[in-house]
Protein backbone atom coordinates (compact mmCIF):
# COMPACT_ATOMS: atom_id res chain seq x y z
CA UNK A 1 0.00 0.00 0.00
CA UNK A 2 3.02 2.22 0.13
CA UNK A 3 3.34 5.42 2.57
CA UNK A 4 0.23 7.52 3.33
CA UNK A 5 0.63 10.58 5.36
CA UNK A 6 -2.37 11.82 7.35
CA UNK A 7 -2.03 15.97 7.27
CA UNK A 8 -3.88 16.66 10.45
CA UNK A 9 -5.39 20.39 10.88
CA UNK A 10 -8.26 23.31 11.08
CA UNK A 11 -7.81 24.61 8.10
CA UNK A 12 -9.83 27.36 9.27
CA UNK A 13 -9.19 28.75 6.43
CA UNK A 14 -6.50 26.31 4.46
CA UNK A 15 -3.60 29.04 3.70
CA UNK A 16 -1.18 29.29 0.94
CA UNK A 17 1.23 27.77 3.82
CA UNK A 18 -0.67 24.49 4.18
CA UNK A 19 -0.68 24.01 0.28
CA UNK A 20 2.81 24.10 0.69
CA UNK A 21 3.15 21.61 2.79
CA UNK A 22 0.58 19.59 1.06
CA UNK A 23 2.64 19.75 -1.72
CA UNK A 24 5.84 19.02 -0.77
CA UNK A 25 4.34 16.05 0.69
CA UNK A 26 2.40 14.98 -2.48
CA UNK A 27 6.48 14.36 -3.89
CA UNK A 28 7.15 12.57 -0.68
CA UNK A 29 4.73 10.23 -0.18
CA UNK A 30 2.57 7.43 -2.22
CA UNK A 31 -0.82 9.23 -1.22
CA UNK A 32 -1.55 12.09 1.19
CA UNK A 33 -4.98 12.69 2.88
CA UNK A 34 -5.30 16.25 4.12
CA UNK A 35 -8.18 15.44 7.30
CA UNK A 36 -10.03 18.52 8.54
CA UNK A 37 -10.27 17.78 12.47
CA UNK A 38 -13.58 19.36 14.87
CA UNK A 39 -10.85 21.23 17.31
CA UNK A 40 -13.84 21.51 20.23
CA UNK A 41 -10.89 24.30 21.82
CA UNK A 42 -11.39 26.61 18.51
CA UNK A 43 -14.42 28.05 17.11
CA UNK A 44 -15.35 27.29 13.35
CA UNK A 45 -15.00 30.35 11.58
CA UNK A 46 -15.73 28.28 8.16
CA UNK A 47 -17.77 25.90 7.67
CA UNK A 48 -15.86 22.45 7.18
CA UNK A 49 -17.47 20.98 4.61
CA UNK A 50 -17.51 24.12 2.09
CA UNK A 51 -13.74 24.58 3.40
CA UNK A 52 -13.38 20.78 2.20
CA UNK A 53 -14.77 21.63 -1.22
CA UNK A 54 -12.51 24.23 -1.67
CA UNK A 55 -8.76 22.54 -0.86
CA UNK A 56 -10.52 19.49 -3.45
CA UNK A 57 -10.62 22.06 -6.01
CA UNK A 58 -7.57 23.27 -5.00
CA UNK A 59 -5.92 20.41 -5.17
CA UNK A 60 -7.61 19.71 -8.50
CA UNK A 61 -6.68 22.96 -10.10
CA UNK A 62 -2.62 22.04 -8.81
CA UNK A 63 -3.13 18.52 -10.76
CA UNK A 64 -2.28 16.62 -7.27
CA UNK A 65 -3.71 12.96 -7.93
CA UNK A 66 -2.47 11.30 -5.05
CA UNK A 67 -4.04 13.70 -2.27
CA UNK A 68 -7.50 13.41 -0.98
CA UNK A 69 -9.71 15.20 1.90
CA UNK A 70 -11.65 14.45 5.08
CA UNK A 71 -13.18 15.25 7.63
CA UNK A 72 -13.12 14.18 11.16
CA UNK A 73 -14.20 14.00 14.69
CA UNK A 74 -12.04 12.68 17.46
CA UNK A 75 -8.52 11.89 17.75
CA UNK A 76 -6.50 12.47 14.76
CA UNK A 77 -5.02 9.05 15.46
CA UNK A 78 -7.80 7.20 15.23
CA UNK A 79 -8.91 8.55 11.67
CA UNK A 80 -5.41 7.99 10.24
CA UNK A 81 -5.21 4.31 11.32
CA UNK A 82 -9.11 3.51 10.68
CA UNK A 83 -7.74 5.44 6.57
CA UNK A 84 -4.37 2.64 6.82
CA UNK A 85 -2.02 5.76 7.29
CA UNK A 86 1.62 4.96 8.42
CA UNK A 87 2.66 8.67 9.50
CA UNK A 88 1.36 11.76 10.15
CA UNK A 89 2.61 14.93 8.77
CA UNK A 90 2.47 18.49 10.50
CA UNK A 91 4.16 21.92 9.10
CA UNK A 92 6.64 24.08 11.31
CA UNK A 93 6.73 27.80 11.36
CA UNK A 94 8.94 28.23 13.89
CA UNK A 95 9.57 27.11 17.63
CA UNK A 96 6.99 27.52 19.18
CA UNK A 97 4.91 25.58 16.64
CA UNK A 98 8.08 23.05 17.37
CA UNK A 99 7.72 22.91 20.95
CA UNK A 100 3.64 22.40 20.56
CA UNK A 101 4.26 19.76 17.69
CA UNK A 102 6.58 17.74 19.73
CA UNK A 103 4.12 17.66 22.66
CA UNK A 104 1.79 16.09 20.48
CA UNK A 105 3.61 14.24 18.15
CA UNK A 106 4.92 12.50 22.08
CA UNK A 107 1.47 11.41 22.79
CA UNK A 108 0.69 9.83 19.41
CA UNK A 109 3.87 7.82 19.30
CA UNK A 110 2.65 6.80 22.60
CA UNK A 111 -0.66 5.67 22.16
CA UNK A 112 -1.18 4.79 18.56
CA UNK A 113 2.63 3.85 17.44
CA UNK A 114 1.86 6.67 14.61
CA UNK A 115 5.34 8.88 13.96
CA UNK A 116 4.89 12.47 12.73
CA UNK A 117 7.04 13.99 9.78
CA UNK A 118 7.59 17.39 10.25
CA UNK A 119 7.61 20.08 6.99
CA UNK A 120 9.94 23.25 6.67
CA UNK A 121 7.16 26.21 6.33
CA UNK A 122 10.15 28.47 4.43
CA UNK A 123 9.45 31.42 3.52
CA UNK A 124 5.71 31.08 3.93
CA UNK A 125 6.39 30.73 7.94
CA UNK A 126 4.61 34.10 8.82
CA UNK A 127 1.65 32.99 7.52
CA UNK A 128 -1.40 31.61 9.64
CA UNK A 129 -5.34 30.97 8.75
CA UNK A 130 -6.05 33.89 11.57
CA UNK A 131 -3.62 36.39 10.04
CA UNK A 132 -5.83 35.77 6.90
CA UNK A 133 -9.06 36.03 8.86
CA UNK A 134 -7.98 39.37 10.10
CA UNK A 135 -7.13 40.76 6.71
CA UNK A 136 -10.68 39.51 5.45
CA UNK A 137 -12.58 41.02 8.19
CA UNK A 138 -11.02 44.17 7.47
CA UNK A 139 -11.11 44.23 3.60
CA UNK A 140 -7.88 44.12 2.89
CA UNK A 141 -7.05 41.33 0.13
CA UNK A 142 -6.24 38.20 0.74
CA UNK A 143 -5.40 36.70 -2.76
CA UNK A 144 -1.31 36.26 -1.45
CA UNK A 145 -2.42 34.16 1.30
CA UNK A 146 -5.18 32.12 -0.07
CA UNK A 147 -5.72 29.20 -2.96
CA UNK A 148 -8.26 30.85 -4.98
CA UNK A 149 -10.58 28.64 -4.49
CA UNK A 150 -10.40 29.53 -0.67
CA UNK A 151 -10.20 33.20 -1.54
CA UNK A 152 -13.70 32.67 -3.75
CA UNK A 153 -15.69 30.37 -0.74
CA UNK A 154 -14.55 33.33 1.97
CA UNK A 155 -16.02 36.24 -0.59
CA UNK A 156 -18.90 34.02 -1.24
CA UNK A 157 -20.03 34.47 2.53
CA UNK A 158 -19.01 38.06 2.42
CA UNK A 159 -21.78 38.72 -0.35
CA UNK A 160 -24.43 36.95 1.57
P1 LIG B 1 -4.12 23.16 14.07
O1 LIG B 1 -5.31 23.82 14.63
O2 LIG B 1 -4.20 21.67 14.13
O3 LIG B 1 -2.78 23.67 14.53
P2 LIG B 1 -3.79 24.56 11.55
O4 LIG B 1 -4.81 24.53 10.49
O5 LIG B 1 -3.52 25.85 12.23
O6 LIG B 1 -4.25 23.42 12.54
O7 LIG B 1 -2.42 24.00 11.00
C1 LIG B 1 -2.27 22.69 10.55
C2 LIG B 1 -0.79 22.36 10.43
O8 LIG B 1 -0.22 23.19 9.42
C3 LIG B 1 0.04 22.60 11.68
O9 LIG B 1 1.05 21.62 11.73
C4 LIG B 1 0.64 23.96 11.45
O10 LIG B 1 1.86 24.15 12.15
C5 LIG B 1 0.88 23.90 9.95
N1 LIG B 1 0.91 25.24 9.34
C6 LIG B 1 0.09 26.28 9.57
N2 LIG B 1 0.44 27.36 8.83
C7 LIG B 1 1.52 26.98 8.12
C8 LIG B 1 2.38 27.65 7.20
N3 LIG B 1 2.23 28.94 6.88
N4 LIG B 1 3.38 26.95 6.65
C9 LIG B 1 3.57 25.65 7.00
N5 LIG B 1 2.83 24.96 7.88
C10 LIG B 1 1.81 25.62 8.44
Amino acid sequence: MGMIGFYAGSFDPFTNGHLQIVKKTAKCFDKVIVGIGYNPEKKERIDKNKMKEAIEETIKDEGLKNVEVVLYNGLTVDKAKELNSNILIRGLRNGTDYEYEENISEVNEKIADLDTCYFRAGDLGYLSSSIVMELYYNNKPIDEYVPKAVEELLYSLKNK
